[in-house]
């Protein structure tokens, strides 16, 4: 119990030293907790230090841990690859954005499952900004493309983007990613899409909230930094087949 709770302080110290460090307010950056493979105990200890905002990478590990949660009544984000064939089991466990929105096929099909249910679902366009095959997220030149098309769905409310920023040690890497993320964000926004809100970007993991934070993330998703390391290698969860 006690060193998730620590965690979590250590976590919001580094967040609002970041936000300082770069005049930004707090508040402005919430934190998103990344529970793929962590049990759900752990994530009630968890939710109960106040945190509210959780997501998963799966469908099959929501649907495992939804029920032992829904007391705590958390606010639930997706932010894996999905699948068109999964779009269906994504709606039945309330989940209310969607981070990992990256082709046109995928929003099409969510928005006809939607309409049909009379639901409406907030998303965030995922960019695949550091260009790596192993990341899923539309290529940067083709993301205000895909941003205007989403945008015409009308049961889809975009609300930011979302990136993953390269795997490295070294930050003059990881930076340009997502310095490129608000570039889009900023590009987007002088085009003025109806119905497209660009307030959110998600962006910053363990490793590299600071960073993230320095250039304008609103959502960090943090995992490994308060849940301890994980079993299965990230490819596991970023590596599927589409
Ligand atoms: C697992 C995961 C995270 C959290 O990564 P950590 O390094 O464990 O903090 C963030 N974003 C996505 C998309 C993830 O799959």
């Amino acid at each position: 119990m006690l060193h998730i709770q620590e965690n979590i302080t250590h976590i919001l110290q580094r967040i609002e030293k970041a936000c300082l460090a770069h005049n930004r307010d707090p508040k402005e950056v919430k934190l998103l907790l990344a529970t793929k493979t962590v049990p759900a105990s752990k994530i009630r200890l968890a939710l109960e230090t106040g945190q509210t905002l959780i997501a998963e990478n799966k469908i099959q590990e929501i649907k495992e841990k939804h029920p032992d949660l829904l007391d705590l009544k958390p606010i639930n984000h997706f932010i894996g690859h999905l699948q068109t064939n999964k779009i269906k089991d994504i709606l039945k466990y309330d989940v209310s954005c969607i981070h990992s929105i990256d082709r046109l096929d995928l929003a099409t099909k969510l928005h006809q499952r939607l309409t049909l249910e009379n639901k409406t679902m907030d998303v965030l366009i995922q960019v695949n900004t550091s260009n790596e095959e192993s990341k899923f997220g539309i290529a940067p030149e083709h993301a205000l493309q895909l941003i205007q098309q989403v945008s015409e769905l009308d049961t889809l409310h975009i609300k930011g983007l979302m990136t993953i920023g390269l795997f490295s040690a070294d930050e003059n890497q990881i930076r340009p990613c997502f310095r490129l993320l608000k570039n889009i964000q900023q590009q987007a926004l002088q085009l003025n899409i109806p119905q497209v809100e660009m307030r959110e970007l998600s962006m910053g993991m363990s490793g590299d909230l600071e960073i993230a934070i320095a250039e304008g993330a609103t959502i960090v998703r943090v995992g490994t930094a308060i849940f301890g390391e994980r079993i299965y290698p990230d490819s596991y969860y970023w590596n599927e087949n589409k």
